[in-house]
């Protein structure tokens, strides 16, 4: 399931296969070393294209790739290696390998499916690890299998080169190989699963609590994109006849790794832009390398110019585009955006957020948070009905946010237990809270920053339960925007909005859950008294339209009072006051808690 009109994909990929087919009807008539040449870019293209599609996604660098080219390169080779040839260069071959000789394309198709259920073993550890740890991680598998290939030598003759490969792969195959390759990444990307990664890879945090439980959607990226490299190292089997295990290690790891980086490994486009400009870049100084006639100038041979070449781009490119050469948008978004712009139904037809049916009252009891030597949150009880608007207010470090925390899932409790109705919530990941219809925002903002407004709120609403269509998730998404007066920035992307602007995505992101229940940690921080004015209105007018209740956190006192039913006051982690707002007003408690802090902060100012 894709994310953006069908129309717009069709275009994305089509463009991009045709220019392959057209180099390859180029190579083809050239031929010879141009035509060598281009095999080799469109399978490395393939390969790189395959290893953006997790990293880029899940934004976690990958070592580990060229083991399953490795992988499927063997497997390919032994299984459509002629028996002849088999009881001559491997005469200690299993007998079940021994009798087997399959034709290319089935053996490309074992060789892969074979591939791809290495990687789902190896992905039971790696895809449950984040950033560095999984960097790691794959390191180890790229050790591990090289280790494994050269031990196995009775299958794959060690570290001595494997040959006697059918040179099944001309150009076509190659072109083909390539196009499969770039079509499956582009439309990853704006799959569903792809969204929901890709916010997560912004902000894992803000991604759980709007329901994205990334686990599986990491496993199919981490499966599919090693399926894809895989079929690059099928591929390059059939294209080389022969190879050692050292084709499949460092060296080759990094020049596909420079060429992720210096493109961009987000994006589809930056595979291509990468697998140019560095297998360009490395025919010039190849030719370097080897000395080179330059206006009657006879130029030394120096060794490792391409390496150190290579290296020295990566870190250019690092310094002036972190993001790569071509950037976080693929080609057809910078391009043709206007194509991709839908009009959303206006007047009645517009899209609605259903009133919540909800009826169960949401209850925290005696939870209690510890930070090592610190109790931020002390044995507090707290209840929200649906429809009611409660305030939770405290000076700073009062503990509001931990409580926020617990109830929401971000943070474990010590102890204590919150329930919704009779389902007890206390210890469920954090998504999973979020999918049972409870929805926040978060004091320091967390966007997801790089991807649009419209993206932000869709990643999700398309986790609201019971499940739904990508369309009924569009239409709560518009509905959202549209409640928080930002339709009209829905193509922007999130980091070039302005702060209130940003606050009211995250409330329009939480929005299209269509949650029971909305908590909002200081949603008027950094907002003047219109816009704060302006936002009390839209709350209230959520809690009369949709029965929502709601639990608004703030230490401006006047406005909490304004618009709550109810008050909580927390002071040093412990609940001083509950109660009707005019009443917590008046409580001496919560006078001295809010005055005696005031009196500190004027003497320290
Ligand atoms: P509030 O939102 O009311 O300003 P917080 O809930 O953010 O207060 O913080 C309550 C107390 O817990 C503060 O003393 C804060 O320093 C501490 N605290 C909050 N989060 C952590 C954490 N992750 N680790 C250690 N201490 C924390
Ligand atoms: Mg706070």
């Amino acid at each position: 399931m894709t994310v953006l009109p069908w129309r717009f994909l069709a275009i994305a990929v089509l463009v991009p296969v045709l220019l392959v087919i057209a180099a390859a009807m180029v190579g083809a008539n050239v031929g010879g070393g141009v035509e060598r040449t281009l095999i080799v870019f469109f399978i490395n293209l393939a390969a790189v294209a395959g290893m953006g599609l997790y990293c880029g996604n899940s934004g976690i660098l990958s070592f580990g790739h060229l083991s399953f080219m490795g992988i499927a390169a063997y497997t390919s080779a032994i299984l459509s290696l002629p028996v002849a040839m088999k009881n001559m260069t491997l005469p200690n071959l299993p007998p079940v390998l021994a009798a087997i000789h399959l034709d290319f394309v089935l053996a490309l198709l074992v060789a892969i499916a074979f591939s791809m259920l290495v990687a789902y073993v190896a992905g039971l550890v790696i895809a449950r690890l984040e950033g560095a740890a999984a960097t790691i991680a794959t390191l180890a598998l790229l050790i591990i299998v090289h280790g494994v290939i050269i031990g196995a030598r009775d299958i794959t003759r060690g570290s001595q080169s494997f040959f006697g490969v059918p040179r099944e792969t001309d150009i076509w195959v190659a072109a083909a190989v390539c196009a499969v390759a770039l079509v499956i990444v582009r439309l990853f990307r704006d799959s569903v699963p792809g969204l929901k990664l890709r916010a997560a890879r912004e902000d894992l945090i803000a991604a759980k609590a709007n329901g994205i439980g990334v686990k599986h959607e990491r496993m199919l990226a981490w499966v599919l994109s090693a399926g894809l490299v895989a079929l690059a190292g099928v591929a390059l089997g059939h294209f080389l006849g022969a190879f050692s295990p050292k084709k499949f290690y460092f060296h080759d790891t990094f020049a596909l790794l420079a060429m992720l980086i210096v493109g961009g490994m987000t994006t589809m486009t930056g595979a291509v832009v990468g697998a140019v400009s560095i297998t360009l870049v490395s025919e010039i100084l190849r030719r370097l390398e080897g000395g080179i006639d330059l206006f009657g100038y006879q130029l030394p041979e120096v060794f490792g110019t391409t390496q150190i070449g290579i290296g020295l781009i990566i870190l250019l490119v690092m310094f002036r585009r972190s993001d790569g050469l071509a950037g976080l948008d693929e080609w057809d978004e910078r391009l043709l955006p206007w194509l991709f712009r839908r009009k959303m139904p206006e007047g009645d037809d517009a899209p609605k957020l259903a009133a919540t049916k909800n009826e169960d009252t949401l209850v925290a009891d005696t939870v209690t948070k510890r930070f090592a030597g610190l109790i931020a949150v002390d044995k507090v009880s707290l209840s929200l009905a649906p429809g009611e608007i409660v305030g939770l207010i405290g000076p700073n470090g009062s503990g509001k946010t931990t409580l926020l925390n617990l109830i929401s899932g971000v943070l474990p409790a010590t102890s204590g237990v919150v329930t919704k109705g009779d389902t007890v919530i206390t210890d469920m990941p954090a998504h999973r809270i979020a999918g049972l219809g409870i929805a926040r925002t978060f004091q320091n903002i967390r966007l997801f920053r790089t991807l649009s407004v419209r993206q932000n709120v869709l990643a999700a609403a398309l986790n609201a339960w019971p499940k739904r269509s990508v369309a009924e998730a569009e239409a709560a998404s518009a509905a959202a925007l549209d409640w928080m007066g930002i339709a009209d920035k829905a193509e922007s992307k999130a980091n070039t909005l302005s702060y209130g602007d940003q606050r009211r995505v995250e409330i329009a992101r939480a929005l299209a859950l269509e949650p029971d229940f909305l908590f909002l940690d200081e949603p008027a921080a950094g907002m003047n008294r219109e816009e704060t004015d302006a936002l009390m209105e839209t709350l209230r007018k959520l809690r009369d339209t949709l029965g929502l209740g709601l639990l608004v956190v703030d230490h401006d006192l006047p406005l909490i009072v304004r618009l709550c039913d109810r008050v909580v006051v927390l002071n040093e982690g412990k609940l001083i006051a509950e109660g009707a707002p005019g009443d917590v007003q008046k409580n001496p408690d919560v006078i001295t808690a809010y005055l005696g802090r005031k009196r500190q902060d004027d003497i320290a100012a």
